[in-house]
């Protein structure tokens, strides 16, 4: 495939301009023009993109790239490590950030909502960026919180962190992967459990004083299925060659 039409077929199904973000959206590095090959990955960190050297691969998506709004602008040190890389092996860089978390159907927070067994029923903000749903069970017996921590450590493979009464009854979810810990503000009342990524140390306060169940699966780890969605998506319509590399994080 062209890397032309690559990148347009990119925009068109993870829109830059809808959702308003920090980070350049689409091609951060150009690479060969041809692509066969893509190697998906959490974070343009430098074992992935020598994962992805190694692999012969022609480009790189991944949800977190390597430029941020407020970034000093300089190539030094590891991130010139990074981009060299890069350019040495002619891998074309694809980031995605918040148009990934938000895609109805291949983002982030669908994707993780299926792993949890959470029936996606909408949003509670505009954007996209805090789903919300059921709880398994909860139109029968019921789920406890105790019971969906285990349920989210099984999918995610980690203990998340978990605040509240593993007794306390759930029925509606809401969620946002990765550092999403600032929407439990919006996630309550309408949701009695939000799922995060990370956690902030006030995140805790404002969970135990509005009584809403917190469970923090690590940032990560929520954010895992969004790009594999898209590289296996590529696959499917257009034939390319897909494999997704996780670089491990405890964060
Ligand atoms: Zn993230």
């Amino acid at each position: 495939m062209d890397r032309q039409a690559l990148s347009e077929y990119l925009e068109k199904l993870l829109p830059p301009a809808a959702v308003e973000d920090y980070c350049p959206n689409g091609l951060q590095v150009e690479g060969r023009t041809e692509i066969r090959r893509i190697v998906s990955g959490v974070t343009a960190s430098q074992p992935l993109i020598d994962a992805a050297a190694e692999s012969g691969a022609d480009a790189l998506l991944v949800h977190h790239g390597l430029f941020w709004k407020g970034d000093s602008g300089r190539l030094t040190g590891y991130r010139r490590a990074r981009v060299a890389r890069l350019i040495h092996a002619d891998i074309n860089l694809y980031a995605f950030h918040l148009p990934l978390d938000i895609h109805p159907e291949l983002g982030n927070n669908t994707q993780l909502g299926l792993r949890l067994g959470l029936e996606r029923t909408g949003s509670l903000d505009r954007a996209g960026l805090l789903a919300v749903g059921d709880v398994p069970g909860a139109a029968g017996a019921g789920t406890t919180l105790g019971e969906f921590a285990r349920q989210v450590a099984r999918a995610l493979g980690r203990e998340p962190l978990v605040v509240g009464d593993p007794a306390q009854p759930l029925r509606r979810a809401a969620w946002c992967t990765g550092g999403g810990q600032r929407y439990i503000e919006d996630a309550w009342p309408r949701a009695d459990v939000f799922i995060t990524g990370e956690v902030s140390e006030q995140t805790v306060h404002v969970a135990r004083e509005c009584g809403i169940g917190l469970v923090c699966a690590g940032h990560h780890a929520t954010e895992r299925y969004g790009v594999q969605a898209v590289g296996e998506h590529l696959a499917r319509e257009h034939g390319l060659e897909h494999r997704f590399v996780d670089i491990d994080n405890p964060a």
